[in-house]
């Protein structure tokens, strides 16, 4: 593992749309095939799946149509049919109630209620009053189904209408999940799950509301898309600006708690922090419980003012240290491989990013930190 290909995507949505699926065609058909077996073997029914993701085709060409143009873009340039592109757009969306009509199947058989397989991750913030250098950072070990590590990519989005972006996305989604725009807003994602996800309903998906965080000028705008509208299910949203700002939204489908940096240092797993709603990820997935935990008090130990320039300690290469740690290993900060567990189950650490917001810069690895040097990506 190494570098991220980097593809700059441009022109209007349709015609980025077929540059992203022709450059990718082979990725985006391998993504909709691993989620695929790796739904149906957690005993989802896949096709209702896609049929449920057949309904957010006419959902997100209503509320959505950029978005919807460059998610044919894809299907077109791909050859991949535009259910599928819209199953991987939506597939957080899709995945709860396909999981809850699963699990009431299964109730007189199982004893333990399962939960759906999310994306684990750390991801973490540090204002400038923390750094060495003065500048906002923020990023993540980015954890998920090993095999999609191939089908990663860096998009820069060169737009007349709206800021340019760069950003790491699964080939076969549009909005673009870990990234910063011109105007130094950035965004990082984790998986979460309480006890109300799963609403039949159907509601503004995460990936298109992480489009719209990264087409914001201002920073009260990037946090809106996350706010203003109710959710089909939960996820961790981390929006932070260059000009020293970073707020984690802890969003729920009919909630959000906001979490603010302490000591200047803020950091966040797969589990809810505030007791308003149940949080349930960390039965499946107890590391969730020291990763953001120990990332924390690791960046804390480097964030103390510095006696001769009253400035903080923490520089780039005090956050890949971090973001290597191996406690716990497999299931470490830095994720690898649980070879006792099935080859469909097998997960990693497949991206992991440390932005400069100020800089507008990535420093990115694909695969786990600790087995390549971060190469640069400035926008
Ligand atoms: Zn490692």
């Amino acid at each position: 593992m190494a570098e991220f290909e980097r593809v700059v995507l441009s022109g209007t949505p349709r015609e980025r749309g077929i540059e992203h699926g022709e450059r990718f065609a082979d990725e985006v058909a391998a993504n909709v095939e691993t989620y695929r077996e790796r739904f149906s073997h957690e005993g989802v029914d896949v096709d209702a799946m896609r049929e449920h993701a057949a309904e957010y085709v006419e959902y997100i060409e209503r509320e959505s149509p950029e978005y919807a143009a460059e998610m044919r873009g894809i299907a077109e340039g791909s050859g991949v049919p535009l259910v599928d592109v819209t199953m991987l757009n939506v597939r957080w969306e899709v995945i709860y109630p396909a999981w809850k009509a699963q699990t009431e199947k299964a109730n007189e058989t199982v004893v333990t209620e399962p939960e759906p397989p999310i994306d684990g991750c750390t991801s973490f913030g540090v204002l400038p009053s923390a750094t060495a250098d003065g500048t906002t950072y923020m990023g993540q070990n980015w954890d998920w189904l090993a095999p999609i590590v191939d089908t990663l990519f860096l998009m820069e989005l060169r737009r007349e209408d709206a800021p340019d972006v760069l950003a790491m996305t699964e080939a076969g989604i549009v909005g673009g999940k870990i990234g910063v725009n011109e105007h130094g807003i950035g965004i990082a994602v984790n998986g979460l799950i309480s006890g109300d996800d799963g609403s039949e309903g159907l509601r503004k998906p995460y990936h298109v509301r992480f489009r719209e965080v990264l087409d914001a000028e201002r920073y009260d705008d990037a946090l809106r898309p996350i706010l203003e509208t109710d959710r089909v299910c939960s996820a961790n949203v981390l929006v932070g600006h260059a000009d020293g700002e970073l707020i984690d939204l802890e969003a729920a489908p009919e909630l959000v708690n906001p979490i603010h940096p302490d000591g200047g240092v803020l950091t966040h797993s797969n589990h809810f922090e505030t007791d308003a709603v149940e949080s349930v990820n960390e039965r499946r997935g107890p590391s969730t419980l020291y990763r953001a935990e120990r990332l924390r008090r690791l960046l804390a130990a480097d964030a103390a003012p510095d006696d001769d320039s009253g400035d903080g300690g923490i520089d780039s290469e005090s956050i890949r240290a971090g973001l290597r740690d191996h406690f716990g290993r497999p299931s470490s900060i830095c994720s690898h491989v649980d070879e006792s567990l099935p080859a469909v189950e097998h997960g990693q650490t497949n991206a992991s990013l440390v932005i400069d917001l100020g800089d507008r810069r990535i420093l990115g690895q694909r695969g786990p930190p600790c087995e390549g040097a971060y190469h640069e990506y400035a926008l």
